[in-house]
C-alpha cells in the first residue's frame, strides 16, 4: 500500500501540454505503484499555479475516483484581509464535502504572519491538517521565514492543536544546520550538519510532521544518505511519502521520489514497519484515509 500526499491536477505549469486531469493522475498512480493520491488545490492564492487547479476542480475529480483520489482544500489567509476573517464555514463546508486537510498553502507571507496563523489555528479547530510550501523572501511564492525557522516555531507554538505538514526548499534546506544563504531555496548538496532546524523542530513540537514529496524533499534524504536514513527513521511516525508531481510528462521517466522510497522499502534500509509507516500507515491514521 502507498499513499501520495501530495499530487496535483490541472494546469500547474503554464505548458497547456502538460495539463494534468484526473485520469492522466490514475494512470500515473498505477505506473508509480501508487494506490490513493491526496490532491491539494493550488489556485486559490495568485501565487499558486496557473490555471483549473482550485477546491472545486479537486473536488469534482476526486469524486469521479472515491476510491483513490483524496481532496485537500485550500483558503487564502488573506481573504478578509484581517486577523480575525472566520473561516469557519468555508473550512465546515469544505470538510462536509470530504476534505482532509487545507494546502498547499503557499502565499508570499511570513509564516507567522496574523492572517496566516488565524487561518491555522482555525484549520485545527476542524482537524484540518496544514501543508505548507516554504521559500525564502526572493521566491515569488512561498511562505517565508529566517534561517533557523523561528517563525514556524511561532507558529507551532502559537497553534498546538494544528498539525502542519512541512514542505518545500527553505523548510527542506534546514535539515541541516548550514544553509548557505545562497541556496535557502534550492538544493544544498553535501553533508548535513547535526542541529539543524527541522530535526530540531520536529524533536520538539510534535505537531510538526512533514511530507517527502519534490526535489527538495528527495534532496534532503538524499544528499547525505547515512543522515536521510536515521532521519526516516527517528521520525517515521510523522513522515509521509509524496511526489508533487505537476507534468503530465513525468509518468514517462522514474520520478526520483517513488524511485528512492521503493529503494528504502526494498532493501530494508529502515525496519518493514518503519516503511509502512511512512508509505501509508501515518498519512492513513492522519487523514482518516481507510486502509487496506
Ligand atoms: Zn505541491
Amino acid at each position: 500500500m502507498l499513499i501520495d500526499v501530495h499530487a496535483h491536477i490541472g494546469r500547474v505549469v503554464p505548458d497547456r501540454r502538460e495539463f494534468m486531469d484526473a485520469a492522466s493522475l490514475i494512470v500515473r498512480m498505477d505506473a508509480w505503484g501508487i494506490d490513493i493520491a491526496c490532491v491539494l488545490p493550488l489556485s486559490e492564492q495568485p501565487e499558486g499555479a496557473y490555471l483549473e487547479c482550485d477546491t472545486e476542480d479537486v473536488l469534482a475529480a476526486c469524486g469521479r475516483y472515491p476510491e483513490r483520489l483524496v481532496p485537500f482544500c485550500l483558503i487564502d489567509p488573506r481573504y478578509g484581509n484581517r486577523p480575525d476573517a472566520d473561516f469557519r464555514p468555508l473550512l465546515n463546508e469544505y470538510k462536509e464535502r470530504g476534505c482532509r486537510g487545507v494546502g498547499e498553502v503557499l502565499p508570499k507571507l511570513d509564516f507567522d504572519d496574523p492572517r496566516a496563523l488565524n487561518l491555522y489555528r482555525q484549520a485545527g479547530e476542524f482537524e484540518m491538517p496544514v501543508l505548507f510550501d516554504m521559500h525564502d523572501g526572493e521566491w515569488g511564492y512561498g511562505l517565508c521565514d529566517d534561517f533557523g525557522l523561528p517563525k514556524l516555531e511561532h507558529a507551532l507554538r502559537a497553534c498546538p492543536d494544528t498539525i502542519f505538514i512541512g514542505h518545500g526548499p527553505t523548510f527542506w534546506a534546514e535539515i541541516s544546520a548550514d544553509v548557505p544563504p545562497a541556496q535557502r531555496s534550492g538544493y544544498p548538496s553535501g553533508p548535513v550538519r547535526e542541529g539543524g532546524a527541522v530535526p530540531r523542530l520536529m524533536r520538539r513540537y510534535v505537531n510538526l510532521w512533514a511530507d517527502t514529496s519534490a526535489g527538495s524533499g528527495n534532496n534532503a534524504l538524499t544528499r547525505d544518505p547515512e543522515f536521510g536514513i536515521a532521519f526516516l527513521d527517528e521520525f517515521q511516525d510523522r513522515l509521509m511519502f509524496g511526489t508533487d508531481s505537476c507534468r503530465r510528462s513525468d509518468v514517462a521517466s522514474p520520478y526520483p521520489n517513488v524511485s528512492f522510497f521503493r529503494d528504502v522499502r526494498e532493501n530494508r534500509r529502515i525496519s518493514g514497519e518503519a516503511a509502512d509507516k511512512v508509505a501509508w500507515r501515518n498519512a492513513a491514521r492522519l487523514l482518516r484515509i481507510p486502509g487496506r
